[in-house]
């Protein structure tokens, strides 16, 4: 999608440790604009696929979940961080490690709001070694739904999860994908 492309080569930055900033308009400051043309063009790729539910996870996918599931017509569902480890068995609960934190979390879901019923897009905004991605898909796969596919704003080509996701035969779409960044320079290259 070349307008995110180009949003990030204006005001993305390029941290050490193959960390992309996008705190002007993604993660931090929201610009909406862009997320509905980004949610727009997830519902033109899955469009006719019966999506009934967005499931995103806490906290910076829920922007880009909410604004696309205007566009489906469908509520969306973030799997939450749990502080604690005595789980109820009200929850499907995943262990998921996070990017940029270095840190497990487990993450929750309430069976209230996900069932076999649910034809499930998973959306979230990086696309990184498939940590989140790969937990949400098992939360799908827990509660019995089925999982349409996932919607990635920015995949970073040049790490695995891409890879690892899609080999499991799971649909994955994403609207800018980094081929290689470079701190030093700041330059990133799509691909
Ligand atoms: P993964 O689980 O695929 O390794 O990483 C995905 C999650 O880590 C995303 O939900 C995102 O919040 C975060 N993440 C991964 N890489 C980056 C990055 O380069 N920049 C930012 N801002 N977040 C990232």
């Amino acid at each position: 999608m070349k307008l995110l492309e180009d949003r990030i080569v204006k005001d993305g930055k390029v941290l050490p440790g193959n960390v992309l900033k996008v705190d002007g308009f993604l993660n931090h400051r929201i610009d909406v604009n862009l997320l509905n043309d980004i949610g727009k063009e997830f519902a033109r790729l899955y469009a006719n696929q019966g999506v009934n539910k967005i499931l995103t996870i806490e906290a910076s996918g829920i922007g880009i979940a909410c604004i696309a599931a205007q566009h489906f017509g469908c509520p969306v569902v973030f799997a939450k961080k749990s502080k604690t480890t005595n789980i109820s068995s009200d929850f499907y609960c995943v262990d998921v490690e996070s990017y940029t934190h270095k840190t497990t979390n487990k993450v929750i879901v309430s069976k209230e709001y996900l069932d076999e019923n649910d034809r499930v897009l998973v959306i979230d905004d990086f696309l990184a070694n498939g940590c989140a991605l790969r937990g949400l898909c098992k939360l799908i796969k827990d509660a019995g739904a089925t999982l349409v596919g996932c919607g990635i704003a920015i995949e970073k080509g040049f790490q695995p999860g891409g890879k690892a996701v899609r080999d499991l035969g799971i649909r994955v779409e994403s609207l800018a994908v980094i081929k290689s960044m470079n701190s030093d320079d700041g330059t990133i290259v799509f691909g």
